[in-house]
């Protein structure tokens, strides 16, 4: 185990030992604030790749979509660039300089927690500012909002059917090992009524900390205008199944083993963000499949562009294309959903 991770298991196993089993959603939380506190890990070399990782094309379409917005909603000047999660920075560097080609310079605001990341983000986004949640965001001006693969990383609750009804998942330190378990008391009134007489074994996931940023976010741009482009792996609906998942040097890998030192992700129900989004006062589009986004914003002729500037290029351009809009890659799974301010224009490509 490596020596970082030691003070994480241990600090779970002595609060497991005194107070009985922990929820999931405080597993998730403590496992994925150590992991990304601790490294960089996007990338080849490191345990998974993201859009804006595969290609420039990912960013620059983002920006373009924003700019596209702001310049219909009428070039406002006191709009703000912001970014949930920004990773290595790769998709802010790309988005703003498609932004900066369409006459849209905006202050930068980037929500990251991770100090490793913050300082990665630095070093190609030097003007920008940090911030821990949502609720610093400046209160003036439109907020220009991009979050991928930033709501799959918070911490879900699940809530499984036993014999004697719905009860939450905890996790327990069983000889050795850290383990799920059902404990509690019922929680019937959590699960949607259509799914409650689900099997014996049956799963259903929420997110408080999803919702809470999704109300977050969406009041802001409901009473300051502008838009918010949340792109990430989900589905939609009423649906019961366990998506937690490890993944660890691109491999799926044990969710209970060496916790913070893996990625711990779920799919996000797009649905939530939907009802969230709409009873807070913004105007909801989509969702839709990543593919079909990027396709109606043109990542063919951008793709065609890139290659006639560098042929040599070309199949590792067209490899990226297919990876980021093929169906049976990124292009279904992964969807792409909008907030936009109530007096603010359609955005491009819903
Ligand atoms: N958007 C980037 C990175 C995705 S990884 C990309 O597409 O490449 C998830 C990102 O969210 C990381 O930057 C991570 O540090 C950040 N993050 C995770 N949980 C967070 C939280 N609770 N608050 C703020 N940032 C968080």
């Amino acid at each position: 185990m490596p020596t970082e991770a030691k003070p994480l298991a241990e600090r779970l196993t002595r609060l497991i030992a005194a107070n009985g089993p922990i929820s999931l959603a405080q597993y998730m939380a403590e496992a994925n604030a150590h992991y990304y506190a601790t490294r960089d890990p996007l990338g080849a070399d490191g345990d998974f790749v993201t859009a804006p990782e595969i290609s420039q094309m990912f960013g620059e379409l983002a920006g373009l979509w924003l700019a596209d917005l702001w310049t219909r909603a009428g070039s406002s000047q006191n709009a703000h660039y912001v970014e949930l999660g920004p990773g290595r920075g790769t998709l802010a560097e790309d988005a703003l300089r498609a932004m900066r080609a369409a006459r849209f310079e905006p202050p930068i605001h980037l929500i990251e927690t991770s100090p490793v990341l913050r300082q990665n983000q630095a070093t190609r986004l030097p003007t920008a500012r940090w911030h821990d949640d949502i609720d610093s965001l400046p209160e003036l001006g439109p907020l220009l909002v991009v979050a991928n693969e930033f709501f799959d990383a918070l911490p879900i609750r699940q809530v499984m059917r036993t014999d004697g009804g719905w009860h939450e998942v905890m996790v327990d330190y069983r000889d050795g090992n850290f383990t799920p378990v059902t404990s509690g008391p019922a929680l019937d009134d959590l699960v949607p009524e259509p799914l409650r007489d689900a099997p014996e074994g049956s799963l259903i996931e929420t997110s408080p900390a999803i919702e809470s940023a999704a109300r977050a976010l969406a009041e802001r741009i409901a009473k300051q205008g502008g838009g918010a482009l949340i792109v990430d792996y989900g589905y939609e609906g009423l649906a019961t199944g366990d998506t937690l998942q490890a993944v660890s040097r691109h491999a799926h890998a044990d969710i209970f083993a060496e916790p913070g030192e893996r990625d711990l992700t779920a799919h996000v129900n797009f649905a939530v963000l939907e009802t969230i989004g709409r009873s807070a006062g913004a105007t909801v589009h989509g969702p839709i499949g990543q593919g079909q986004w990027l396709e109606s914003l043109g990542i063919g002729a951008r793709t065609a562009a890139l290659v006639k500037a560098a042929p040599h290029r070309q199949a590792e351009l067209v490899a990226a294309r297919d990876r980021l809009t093929r169906p049976d890659e990124m292009g279904t799974l992964f969807k792409a959903l909008a907030m936009i301010g109530p007096d603010w224009p359609a955005p491009a490509a819903f």
